[in-house]
């Protein structure tokens, strides 16, 4: 049972609303000390209180986010766990979301509602939870903040098609192995993700036509919800499954299938998931939006730290956040792969998740540049037509949802080197492991070099 303390200096006990509303999901305890002399106490939860430290200069010293138990969470929880976002005047009440749906829904209700401001998203759900395209017209305008991770998420498959030996690179492991799947089993191969048209199915999609098969036709993609991969992966419900970790890696340690490819050989350092936040909360917040970046910021610096993994894991793998025996976790935050069929063990900081440093700057910067690249994308395959159909709407959506600036003055005040804050909204090109570019000035021509498309 959890309880939730809130005690700020403006009123002694703001109704604690959301405590009904996360129902079994969780709630951190917070403290706000040094207000009308309250000594600081403990709570009755099983975690350590957090101290906020008072800044009267925030328009609001609370704002509730919503998560799902990836890696791509961690910053999130870690921020929490570790007091980043209370040194900086934030308590950050942070509720587990079912799925990604309950995270839309609960987003469109927003905290005064019942539901959450923000939280981690894959792309283009912000975007399109803008637009009104996946919330039944309804638009609710949110802004990207910060990139949570790059890296850090793989396509399983089944020990059922180890045979057909699939890698990265399709075109040379399995020549004609789905045609053959097909044939042999009178129905299609089925490849899963937990949400449509997102980074999952986006990854899934992109290794499949990369290989030259088309997702549309030679293979069956269905939506699963990454807690029922496991048994579905061995009764057959699917054939490979895109997500994060630690559902690759608990599928390869449990000896239920293995690992395919990883996204960091599909695109190394690419974007992944992201903070967003409705933008009315950003209005009227602007000050907390900043520290609650000041927050994320220093917990990705602090993840990124090889000394620290442990540590997350440990942090990460508790029943109160991810329930997930630690050593899947420890695999994953130290980019401890078995890759393919033959599970060859490798062990690459480079190509494991990455929360703060890399070769192509720091990774917490929301380049608009990278966020475009999943409505170029959502184009490709013909997502949302009416809603998104060309690349002047795709710029259009993409500019009005990503505020670099706010990300900018938090990294400044929080100390960021100055050759570590980009200066500018584009990142560069791309290259794909297939040897296609992505090139953020020229969209259309990366679309027309993409031989499978809708
Ligand atoms: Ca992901």
């Amino acid at each position: 049972m959890l309880f939730i303390a809130l005690i700020s200096c403006n009123s002694m006990l703001q109704p604690p609303r959301f405590i009904s509303l996360l129902g079994g999901a969780l709630a951190t305890s917070i403290l706000l000390s040094g207000c009308l002399g309250n000594p600081p106490s403990r709570t009755t939860t099983d975690s350590k209180p957090v101290s906020i430290v008072a800044n009267p200069n925030l328009e609001t010293q609370t704002i509730s986010l919503g998560f799902i138990p990836i890696l791509e969470a961690a910053p999130l929880v870690i921020g929490v766990e570790k007091g980043f976002f209370a040194k900086h005047g934030l308590a950050v009440n942070l509720s587990k979301q079912a799925s990604w749906g309950a995270a839309r829904d609960n987003v469109v209700l927003g905290s005064g509602g019942g539901g959450i401001d923000g939280g981690q998203w894959q792309l283009p759900m912000p975007q399109m939870i803008s637009e009104g395209a996946i919330t039944n017209g309804k638009k609710v305008p949110m802004v990207i903040l910060a990139m949570l991770m790059s890296q850090g998420n793989g396509i399983a498959a089944s020990n059922s098609v180890k045979n057909g030996n699939l890698s990265v690179d399709l075109k040379t492991s399995s020549p004609g192995f789905f045609d053959q799947f097909s044939q042999k089993q009178g129905r299609k191969f089925k490849a899963a993700y937990t949400f449509p048209k997102a980074n999952q199915e986006i990854w899934i999609r992109y290794w499949l036509a990369a290989g030259g098969v088309n997702p549309d036709q030679a293979v069956e993609l269905l939506k699963v919800p990454a807690p029922e991969t496991l048994q579905g992966m061995k009764n057959g419900t699917m054939e490979a499954f895109s997500t994060g970790d630690p559902w690759p890696t608990r599928i390869s340690k449990d000896n239920i299938g293995y690992l395919a490819a990883t996204t960091a050989q599909i695109w190394k350092v690419h974007p992944e998931e992201y903070l967003a936040v409705r933008a009315d909360w950003v209005d009227k917040n602007p000050k907390a939006a900043v520290a609650l970046l000041k927050g994320l910021i220093e917990a990705q610096m602090w993840l990124d730290k090889p000394e620290n993994k442990d540590e997350a894991a440990t942090i990460l793998s508790s029943r109160k956040w991810y329930n997930v025996p630690l050593p899947v976790l420890q695999a994953s935050l130290k980019s401890q792969y078995k890759i393919g069929a033959s599970g060859t063990p490798e062990t690459n900081l480079t190509m494991g998740p990455l929360y703060w440093n890399s070769d192509r700057g720091v990774i917490s910067y929301p380049y608009k540049s990278l966020t475009l690249w999943f409505l170029i994308e959502s184009i490709r395959w013909k997502f949302f037509p009416g809603t998104l159909d060309t690349i002047e709407q795709a710029r259009a959506i993409n500019d009005k949802g990503t505020r670099e600036d706010l990300w900018r003055q938090a990294a400044k005040e929080v100390g960021v080197p100055e050759k570590d804050i980009p200066k500018g909204t584009s990142r560069g090109k791309e290259t794909f492991f297939d040897g296609i570019v992505y090139d953020p000035e020229n969209p259309q021509a990366y679309l027309s070099a993409l031989k499978i498309k809708k």
